[in-house]
């Protein structure tokens, strides 16, 4: 059974229709990217599956349960935005603490989701600090931190190392692959950026349009591209 599966997903602002029907199944622990020019309606869906934005038709369905009714606190996953999205008074540990405590975590309990955090993401010279005497890689890995002290069966990544300069990027790249590992966690994470998705994905889903063009493993996209579009944009010679 798919842990995450979306059913005939439709999204409309306005009269215009950004989702076009959108049907995917994705199984557990994959990494599934999204990939898209801008406008194509990654953020839309991502921000669906996260239950911030509402849907026109359709279901989404997580370990066979559907939880498009459900708010966004009780759908078994975290969202990572591409602004990092920190609170600016807070320091580091109680920017990754605050959403527990909302939810009443015993402090013991926080303490040591954050301690394991920390430690994954290399955070422990930094809880102290505030969000603006740290640099943006570092922001990045904090909010981060904050999606794993909630310990979510799955991860939805909205364009995660946009902000962060091309050497950083890689590097963070590579530490997103460990983390996949590490955490053992469903991770869904939205790019425009064809060499981020080939090289992180298990399975590249390539939209254009609110549509999907092709679903597949990076190489099946490469080698067998479904159409023009997909050819062009992954950039194989065909
Ligand atoms: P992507 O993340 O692929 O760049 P988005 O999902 O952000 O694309 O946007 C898809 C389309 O939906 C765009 O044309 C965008 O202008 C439109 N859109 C997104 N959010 C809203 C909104 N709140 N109101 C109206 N139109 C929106
Ligand atoms: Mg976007």
């Amino acid at each position: 059974m798919a842990q995450l599966g979306i059913v005939n997903l439709r999204k409309t602002f306005g009269d215009v229709e950004v989702l076009k029907g959108i049907n995917l199944e994705i199984a557990d622990r994959e990494f599934v990217c999204f990939l898209g020019p801008s406008g194509c309606g990654k953020s839309t869906l991502l921000r669906a599956i996260a239950g911030l934005e509402e849907v026109s038709s359709g279901d989404i369905v997580i370990d066979g349960r559907s939880v498009v009714d459900l708010s966004p606190a009780d759908r078994d996953l975290a969202m990572v935005f591409q602004s990092y999205a920190l609170y600016p008074h807070m320091n580091v540990r109680k920017n990754m603490s605050f959403g527990l405590s909302l939810r009443k975590f015993p402090k013991a309990e926080i303490e040591k989701r954050i301690a394991e955090a920390a430690r994954i993401l290399q955070l422990e010279p930094l809880l102290e600090r505030k969000p603006k005497q740290l640099s943006g890689g570092q922001r990045q890995r904090v909010a981060i931190g904050r999606a794993i002290v909630r310990n979510p069966r799955i991860f939805l990544f909205d364009e995660p190392l946009s902000n962060l300069d091309a050497a950083l990027r890689v590097n963070t790249r590579v530490e997103l692959a460990r983390l996949h590992k590490e955490l053992q966690a469903t991770m869904v994470y939205v790019t425009h950026d064809q060499v981020e998705a080939m090289t992180l994905a298990d399975r590249v889903v390539v939209m254009s349009g609110g549509r999907i063009e092709q679903f597949g493993k990076p190489l099946e996209l490469y080698h067998l591209p479904a159409n023009r579009f997909v050819a062009g944009f992954i950039g194989s010679p065909k």
